[in-house]
Parts: structure tokens; C-alpha cells; sequence
């Protein structure tokens, strides 16, 4: 039974969230329609946190070792010592991980992903959550997480994955947004239609192994990958 990994919550609720003209422009087959859909619309009913976020929390307690909920451990000594940096907003993930003391937000376009203002190896943690498929060089976007982490240190991050086939590129392809789009800027532009390779993305990067962390398959997985030396 899906127990919520940020608050413990055992109980969900479930919304629909894709609309037909997404759908069409992703090409989604009715059955990965439906898990998108619990992706994103499935939610905890005490703290709110859809299975995507659930997941990513899941991946964040993996790599710290901690035994969880998140809520507790964002306050905990152990937290306590950890530089964390979230790369926009993880959703209702995102007033949980700022309780970390150590905690900093890069919100684009202030910051941007493929050259981040920070020093080289200073985060114990990277994160974020459904971003990299906006971003225009995924693969640079991924190498600059691992240059500002510490050697030991991990990033945990979601994309939305179509698991039955391989990752596309939508240059050439109309314009198509996740978020609503009526109020869609081309920063929420979807460059890449991440698939079952999105691992390879992240190997090519310098990572030297990612962990794909399950919840429920296929709509609850986040990856992480940890960066050795
Ligand atoms: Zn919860």
C-alpha cells in the first residue's frame, strides 16, 4: 500500500490532470495518459504532495540514508548539516525542503541552469523536480549539477518519463507547454520528451552511476545519481 514519503500519509486522492491537446502533442497512448496523470494528480491528503514529489522525497531520504518522512527529516540534526540546492520550485515539495538551514533556491531565469553562480563542490545535496525537459542542453544542464556538489554528494531529480520509448528532442516540432497554455511563457517550452534511455542523459554528464528510486511504477520514480570523486 503507497505510503506518502514526505508526511507518512496513507490516504490519496486523485485528479486528472493532462488535458486532450497535451496528450495529442505527446503522443500518449491512453495507458501513459493514465499514469501521467496519477504522476501529477495523485496526492497525499494530508500534506498535498503529488506522486511525482512523493517520489522525489523517496529518492532525497535513499541518498541521505535517512529513515523518513522528509518532514521530520528536513529538521533534523542530520539535515541540519547538509548544503541543499533546489533548482525551481519542487512543487509543494519546496516549503518542506527550505526548513533545511542549509537550504538555497535558484529560481530561472535568475539562474541559470547550464552556469550556475556557485562555487564548485559545495552542495551535499542537488535537486529538482520536472525542469530538465525546459532545459535547452540537458546534458550540460546535468554536469553543471554535479560540478557544484560535493565529491560525495548526490542529485535526486524527477522528469516526467514516457517508459515505452526513446527520448525525442521537439525541435522542428510545435510548441508544446506542461503548464496550462493560456498563461504559458516559451521559458515552460518543452525542448525534450524524456523516455527510457533519460538515465543515459545523466551517465553522459560524468555521473558514474544513476539509481532510479521506485514508489510506484510507472508514475512514481525519481533518479538519482551520486558524484564519487
Ligand atoms: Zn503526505
Amino acid at each position: 500500500m503507497l505510503r506518502c514519503s514526505v508526511c507518512g500519509g496513507r490516504d490519496f486522492t486523485s485528479a486528472a490532470v493532462l488535458w486532450d491537446g497535451l496528450a495529442t502533442e505527446w503522443q500518449l497512448s491512453p495507458g501513459e495518459r493514465a499514469y501521467i496523470d496519477r504522476q501529477q494528480g495523485t496526492a497525499c491528503k494530508t500534506c498535498a504532495n503529488n506522486l511525482r514529489s512523493i517520489a522525489l522525497a523517496d529518492a532525497i531520504l535513499a541518498a541521505t540514508g535517512a529513515p523518513g518522512p522528509l518532514r521530520e527529516f528536513v529538521t533534523s540534526p542530520a539535515a541540519g548539516g547538509l548544503k541543499i540546492l533546489e533548482i525551481n520550485e519542487a512543487g509543494m515539495l519546496s516549503p518542506v525542503l527550505r526548513q533545511m538551514p542549509g537550504h538555497v533556491l535558484a529560481v530561472y531565469p535568475a539562474v541559470d541552469i547550464h552556469d550556475m553562480p556557485y562555487e564548485t563542490s559545495i552542495f551535499d545535496l542537488v535537486v529538482h523536480s520536472d525542469s530538465l525537459e525546459h532545459v535547452a542542453r540537458p546534458v550540460c544542464a546535468l554536469a553543471e549539477c554535479r560540478r557544484v556538489l560535493r565529491p560525495g554528494g548526490w542529485l535526486c531529480f524527477t522528469i516526467p518519463t514516457i517508459v515505452g520509448r526513446l527520448t525525442r528532442s521537439r525541435a522542428g516540432l510545435p510548441k508544446s507547454y506542461h503548464g496550462n497554455p493560456a498563461d504559458s511563457a516559451d521559458d515552460y517550452v518543452v525542448q525534450t520528451e524524456f523516455g527510457a534511455d533519460m538515465w543515459t542523459y545523466v551517465i553522459e554528464a560524468g555521473f558514474d552511476s544513476v539509481t532510479i528510486n521506485t514508489v510506484s511504477f510507472p508514475d512514481a520514480t525519481a533518479l538519482s545519481a551520486r558524484r564519487n570523486l
